[in-house]
């Protein structure tokens, strides 16, 4: 396995611009957060992903943990490996859906649920910081999918 080397900066400036400063996976905005997005590896560098910014995601310090190295994971229902969510292949909107109330997210698809669990992107802390950021008008990101109240 390569030596890990420091991403350039301006590599990890295009990142944050390209993500629109939100965490690819919850879709938390860093402007509200204490601590900075991290760059993510979507294939880790030990299973040659590469540092290109085709490889890379801004991800929230969470959701960088949870999915780890992994690029799969197990689907709930069918016991099925399915492919995580990736950000540079896949749509945001066509895997995942806001709750009506705006505070869960929903996946559309076997690879949206199967995100939603293995990254618990719909974990109790997240889910407070959702309803106190729509109180004051920051959350959901502007643009994204909500479902209908009925
Ligand atoms: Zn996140």
């Amino acid at each position: 396995m390569p030596a890990r080397r420091p991403i350039p900066e301006a590599i990890q400036n295009q990142v944050h611009q390209r993500a629109n400063f939100l965490c690819e996976y919850c879709h938390a905005s860093e402007q509200w957060q204490y601590v900075a997005f991290t760059i993510e590896h979507i294939i880790p560098l030990a299973k040659n992903g590469t540092d290109t910014l085709d490889n890379l995601a801004l991800a929230c310090f969470h959701c960088n943990r949870k999915k780890s190295a992994r690029t799969t994971a197990i689907e709930p229902q069918s016991g099925a490996e399915v492919p995580l969510f990736n950000p540079r292949k896949d749509n945001w909107s066509a895997h995942f859906i806001w709750s009506a109330d705006r505070l869960f997210i929903i996946g559309l698809t076997s690879v949206g649920q199967t995100t939603v669990i293995a990254l618990s992107l719909n974990r109790e802390r997240v889910i407070n910081i959702r309803a106190a950021d729509k109180t004051v008008g920051r959350h959901p990101p502007p643009g994204d999918p909500i479902q209908s109240e009925n």
